[in-house]
């Protein structure tokens, strides 16, 4: 009864099924190298989710690679048809990083800035009303109240 919050989503074999009960935290799309190589395009949009809030099932293979930070980040993918879902990085804390375009309505979830900009590929024009980082963005400014406001609960700290 405490919570009806159902984000629904998927990999493209219909292997991976998640569902995720909590409004994700945070949006962002990401122009760095890395992230390119990751997509084999030119970035990534990610969503921040409290590390409870979700609720998957299927087959996932797991992978490690070194983030951008120098830390350490495990990679979740469907095992049949390698759709990238989720990672769990070492610097986000009782959080996980869900690919947003896995989302069953991945519009609802537009970027909320985009970072890493000075690798950004020169054909991609964003408006001057999208919020640009040349490279990594401070999260207290950003980040709407509710979700600091949650996340700070979430880790018991008030
Ligand atoms: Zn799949
Ligand atoms: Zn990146």
């Amino acid at each position: 009864m405490k919570n009806t919050y159902n984000l629904k989503g998927g990999c493209a074999c219909g292997e991976v099924k998640y569902t995720i009960n909590e409004k994700p935290l945070f949006t962002q799309a990401c122009h760095c190298k890395d992230c390119k190589i990751l997509t084999g395009s030119s970035f990534v949009i990610n969503s921040s989710i409290l590390d409870n809030s979700l609720d998957i099932k299927g087959e996932l293979l797991k992978g490690e690679l070194i983030a951008g930070s120098g830390k350490k980040a495990t990679v979740y993918f469907c095992k049949k048809c390698g759709v990238y879902i989720y990672a769990d990085y070492e610097t986000a804390v009782k959080r996980l990083t869900i690919r947003t375009k896995t989302f069953e309505n991945p519009d609802m979830f537009p970027p909320q800035v985009h970072i890493f900009t000075k690798e950004k590929d020169p054909w991609i024009n964003l408006s001057k009303d999208q919020n640009c980082y040349e490279e990594m963005y401070d999260p207290k400014k950003e980040w709407p109240e509710e979700s600091i406001k949650k996340y700070k609960e979430y880790l018991g700290k008030k």
